[in-house]
Order: C-alpha cells, then sequence, then structure tokens
C-alpha cells in the first residue's frame, strides 16, 4: 500500500502475545493515519466501561501516511486512548523522530493492550518484536531512560518513554521522546504506567513506497521552497513559539495569576528575545522540519539543558504561576519533561493550588510548610516533585484541578479552570469568544491545538459574538487536526502561510488515490464526529454541560491590561454554543444527528 507502513502491530501485555496485520485499505481511505487512526481504534476497540488506568483500555501509537517522507513537518505521531483525566477520548500529538522511524519499520500502528506483571519495554526491529524486562529503568526520569536504552541498543533507536509520574498514574502524566519532546495532554504517560510499559523503542531501515516518484520530488521541493520563501522563517526559527510571548501579553491573552487576567507586568523577563539571549543554544527541529521552532537551553544557574521553554510552557509554569524569571521557568520545564509531567497541566494545577492557598483554602499544614505563594519558584519546583512522587498534597493534585475540587471544596470550584476535566491551556479567555468556543468544543479537553482561534477574535473584533465566531472555530477544528492525521506539523501553514491547496496533490502523489482539499476536509470531520460519538458512549451522562465554559470567564471580570474588567456573558457563550451545534449538524445537547452521521459514512 502506498504510504504506509503496511502493518498494524498489536500487542498485549497481559499474556505477551505479539501479532501483526496488514493495514487495511478501507481505514487509510476512510482515516489517512495518525489521529484517525488513533480515533478509529479507540471508538471501535476500547470497551464503553473500560477503566482508563485498566487493562482493557489501549495505548494507541499511530504514525500518518507523511511520516518518513520529505514533506515540511513530516515528523509527528498520534498517541490515543481513553484519558483517565477527562475519562473520554485523548489524541495527544509529539514531535521527533518516533513516527519516522515506526514508518521505516513497516508500522503504521502499534496497539497496546493487558498489563504486564513487572516493568518492560517493547523493542521494536524491523520484524523483530519482543517484550523486554525493564525493572532497572523504572524509577529513572524521563532522561535517563532514553539515554540508557539508546546506550544499550543504539543512538539509532527512536524511544518513547515515561518518568515517575507515569508509573505513579498521575492523571496528567505526558510521554517523553527524542530528550525533549511531549505527548502531554490527556494523561497518555498513566495509560502507559499503568501497563508497566517503561518504554518503546523502534529502529527500521525500509523505505516507505510512493506511488508517483516524480510528483511527489516535484511537490516536496514546491514545499521546501515556499518556506524557506517565507519572510516570516527568519523570526520563527529565532523564536519558535516563545516569540508569541510579549504578542500574547499586549493583547492580554497571557495567562496571569491562575487566568484572573491576560496581562503580566513583568512579562519582558519571559519574552522571546530574553529567552533567546539569555539560555538558548541552538535550534532543534523534529524529522524533516525546515524551521525548527525546539530550542535547546543551557539554564546556568540550576546546570541543567533543556528543550524548551515553548509559549505554552512559559505561559502556565510562567505567567500562571507569576514566576517572572525565564531561568526559574525553564527548570520548571526540565522539571516536567524530566518527571514526565505535561506542562500545560502541571502549571494550571500548581496555580489553582496557589490560589486556594491564597484564599485559605489551602494551609502551611496542607502544603507541608511549602509557602504556596504566586511569583515563588521553590514552591512550584517542590509541588511538581510531590505531584510525580504522589507525597502529600502532591498525591491530590497529581488528580488534577476537577477532582481536586472535590477534596478542597465547593469554593475552589468557582476558580476552577478546565473543560471536561482538562486544565485550560495558554490563552486567556475572559474576553475572546472564539478562543473560549473553541476550547469549550476542543475533543480532548481544554486544549488549545484544534482550533487556534484567538487570531480570528482579534480580526473581526473580540467583544462580537456572532455566529461567524462558530464556523470560524469549526474550520480550524477540521483544518488542524487533518494534519494530525496527516502526520506532519501544522505550524508551516500557521506560522510560514505555507499553501494548503499543497496538501491534496502530496497525498495524492504519495497514495495513489486522487483526494481533493474537501475530501480532506471531510475526513477531518468524519473523525471529529466519531471522537463525539466516542464521549457519549464513554462518559455517563454526557452532553452540552460538559462544553460549557471555566466559570471565571463568565462571573469575575478580567484584571489588568487590555481587557481589564471585561468578561463573556454566561448568555453569549449559550448563543456561541448553539450555533456551534447547529452549524455541526448536533442537536441542542450536542449529539451528531443521524442525517451528519450518514453523510460522513458513519
Ligand atoms: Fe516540529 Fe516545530 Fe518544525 Fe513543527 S515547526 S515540525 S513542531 S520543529
Amino acid at each position: 500500500m502506498y504510504g504506509y507502513g503496511g502493518k498494524i502491530l498489536r500487542v498485549n501485555l497481559t499474556d505477551g502475545s505479539i501479532r501483526t496485520e496488514a493495514t487495511p485499505a478501507d481505514l487509510a481511505r476512510h482515516y489517512l493515519g495518525g489521529r484517525g487512526f488513533g480515533a478509529y481504534f479507540t471508538f471501535h476497540e476500547i470497551p464503553a466501561g473500560a477503566d482508563p488506568l485498566g487493562a482493557d483500555n489501549r495505548l494507541i501509537v499511530s504514525a500518518g501516511p507523511t511520516s518518513g517522507l520529505l514533506i515540511p513537518g513530516a515528523g509527528k505521531l498520534d498517541i490515543s486512548c481513553k484519558s483517565p483525566l477527562t475519562g473520554g477520548y485523548a489524541g495527544s500529538n509529539v514531535g521527533g523522530m518516533f513516527s519516522a522511524e515506526m514508518k521505516y519499520a513497516g508500522f503504521d500502528s502499534i496497539i497496546v493492550t493487558g498489563a504486564a506483571a513487572q516493568p518492560v519495554y517493547l523493542y521494536l526491529a524491523n520484524d523483530r518484536v519482543e517484550i523486554r524486562p525493564a525493572r532497572e529503568l523504572w524509577g529513572c526520569g524521563c532522561f535517563d531512560t532514553e539515554a540508557a536504552l539508546k546506550k544499550s541498543l543504539g543512538e539509532e533507536f527512536q524511544t518513547l518513554v515515561i518518568g515517575p509520574a507515569g508509573e505513579n498514574l498521575v492523571k496528567y502524566a505526558c510521554i517523553g521522546s527524542d530528550y525533549g519532546r511531549q505527548a502531554g495532554r490527556g494523561g497518555v504517560g498513566a495509560v502507559m504506567g499503568s501497563k508497566r510499559l517503561k518504554a518503546i523503542a523502534v529502529r527500521g531501515d525500509r523505505s516507505v513506497p510512493v506511488a508517483d516518484l516524480g510528483a511527489y520530488r516535484e511537490q516536496s521541493k514546491a514545499m521546501f521552497a515556499a518556506c524557506k520563501a517565507s519572510p516570516a522563517l527568519g523570526a520563527w526559527q529565532r523564536y519558535g513559539t516563545s516569540g508569541v510571548t510579549t504578542w500574547a501579553n499586549e493583547i492580554a491573552a497571557f495567562p496571569t495569576r491562575h487566568f484572573r487576567g491576560g496581562f503580566l507586568e513583568e512579562h519582558a523577563t519571559l519574552s522571546g528575545e530574553v529567552m533567546r539571549e539569555k539560555i538558548v543554544v541552538t535550534d532543534k527541529g523534529c524529522c524533516g522540519c525546515p524551521s525548527p521552532c525546539g530550542k535547546w537551553s543551557h539554564v546556568r544557574r540550576y546546570g541543567v539543558r533543556v528543550e524548551g521553554p515553548e509559549y505554552e510552557t512559559t505561559a502556565l509554569l510562567g505567567g500562571d504561576c507569576a514566576l517572572t524569571d525565564i531561568e526559574d521557568v525553564a527548570y520548571a520545564n526540565y522539571l516536567c519533561d524530566d518527571l514526565g509531567l505535561d506542562t500545560i497541566s502541571a502549571g494550571a494545577t500548581v496555580a489553582f493550588a496557589m490560589e486556594c492557598f491564597e484564599k485559605g483554602i489551602l494551609t502551611e499544614k496542607d502544603t507541608g510548610g511549602v509557602k504556596l505563594e504566586f511569583g515563588n519558584p521553590r514552591a512550584l519546583f517542590t509541588l511538581l516533585e510531590r505531584i510525580a512522587r504522589r507525597e502529600g498534597l502532591g498525591d491530590t493534585l497529581a488528580e488534577g484541578v476537577r477532582r481536586s475540587t472535590q477534596v478542597f471544596g465547593e469554593r475552589s470550584n468557582d476558580f476552577a479552570v478546565e473543560v471536561k476535566g482538562m486544565e485550560q491551556s495558554g490563552y486567556e479567555t475572559h474576553r475572546a469568544p472564539s478562543m473560549l468556543l473553541a476550547y469549550m468544543t476542543c475533543d480532548v479537553g481544554a486544549h488549545h491545538n484544534r482550533a487556534w482561534a484567538i487570531t480570528y477574535d482579534l480580526k473581526v473584533g473580540r467583544d462580537l459574538v456572532t455566529a461567524d465566531k462558530a464556523a470560524a472555530v469549526i474550520s480550524l477544528q477540521h483544518i488542524r487536526p487533518l494534519m494530525d492525521a496527516l502526520g506532519c506539523c501544522r505550524l508551516q501553514w500557521v506560522e510560514l502561510s505555507l499553501d494548503l491547496r499543497h496538501y491534496a496533490p502530496i497525498l495524492a502523489a504519495i497514495t495513489g488515490l486522487d483526494r481533493s482539499w474537501e475530501d480532506l476536509l471531510q475526513i477531518s470531520e468524519r473523525i471529529w464526529n466519531l471522537t463525539r460519538l466516542y464521549w457519549f458512549r464513554a462518559v455517563e451522562g454526557f452532553g452540552r454541560e460538559a462544553d460549557y465554559p471555566p466559570k471565571r470567564f463568565t462571573t469575575e471580570p478580567a484584571v489588568g491590561g487590555a481587557t481589564a474588567g471585561k468578561l463573556t456573558a454566561w448568555d453569549d457563550a449559550m448563543r456561541l454554543l448553539d450555533w456551534y451545534y447547529e452549524q455541526r449538524g448536533w442537536d441542542t445537547n450536542g449529539r451528531p444527528m443521524p442525517a451528519k452521521l450518514r453523510d460522513l459514512g458513519l
């Protein structure tokens, strides 16, 4: 099959069975790969009542049809499962080299089920697949685990690993790869930990078959040339995502003191420019990337090296916790990456705890003597360690914000900033209706990457609440996740204005299947609706209320900056949701209607 590794690998860690099957051509036609495969297998194979941390859950690792080929940013991997954080669908994306390597070994998806009795890792080298003991790696941080595997197997092996947070089933534990890339959101690392699967190491040396080599080379060259010619390339490569920190603060979208506002007075100390000057050593990119956004930093004060911090990390570990020194933020970033914590949920959860401390809901008795004040880097570092090891207060916070409110009491629920149980990522949404709707309706919880709609708010006016905003969110929710199904990065389109019209012809050249851009968007819509159906099946009572915004943005006016004193009226949030459902072909409870499912072939 052109464009694919050709095999699905299935591993059952309970009984040790391993089998491979051919990648179904129909599956590729209807779901492309990557996130599409992840959504399909999640819906069809994870039982409705499965415990996310039980043997029935599946860890589904999928490459896309572009993975391993010369296409800008074709180094993205999807990891799907039932989320231990939200109880619904988790689809987490990680860049680096793993997706290319698994394609070279011939795998489109690796599906792990069951749970091993003792710690193990999965060894894949072309057709050779083994479950190997990993007792000596258990307890190690992500960096040491990767280094040990590469030392014993060879540098050419690419790895997915978990740290202590994944082992200890922290609900927002991540999976690390390539010394600093993470599948961060939804607790995919905890699912791996629940299976006592410390790592997956893969090596392959096969070619990916391409249907029309001439057309593929022509399109590929055109795409790289367009990226190189982009006037935005220089700044993007110099600062990566940290280049938006100052902009986000200026428009009051930079989460500050637990989302009470979007403006941090001392933001200049966290800017991309300061970061580049003070700590960045070199640039680092995913497989085949012409515009590497990764920044490899040396944090001299703490004697560590880390990839980052990228914008989201600075927003949540920095602004949201009111840290104002880039070296402190970078060290917190290092701790999260090594312990295996999602920097977004970890930062948001500690910021939530800081507000509880400020309001007297938590005291020093609860924190074990830690002065859990905003702006206290030592308190943040201590909490991150305790969360990963589930010590003291860390054991509660390891469950995430929503479950912590059940322990801390009703008062804390008023300022919990999460949707569907997932902590909100790095955009403050008191007065950004499109972005707020994007968080409300995102298919994994309050995550930004499905629809970065704040630019639409700025373009048409952020005070406006119109049906067009729902349309803009839906459109983005089809384009951006489509990239995750193809296996490539969206940032060349977003940041370098790479023309979307390149994608259908190059996919046709690779796979031999002639599909228009509109066909591809319909596949993306199919995936979106399938994951929505999964939520209804997996979460009892799921419906409209699950899409409600965090109370804070509709009840407490923003503090500081350009949006000071503003909020989004509850009725406006509900109008947006009504328009969104209507335009999607869903009923008023947010369930896809039969006609829509028929249209999509579901
Ligand atoms: Fe990876 Fe960044 Fe390049 Fe995207 S832009 S492929 S995330 S390095």
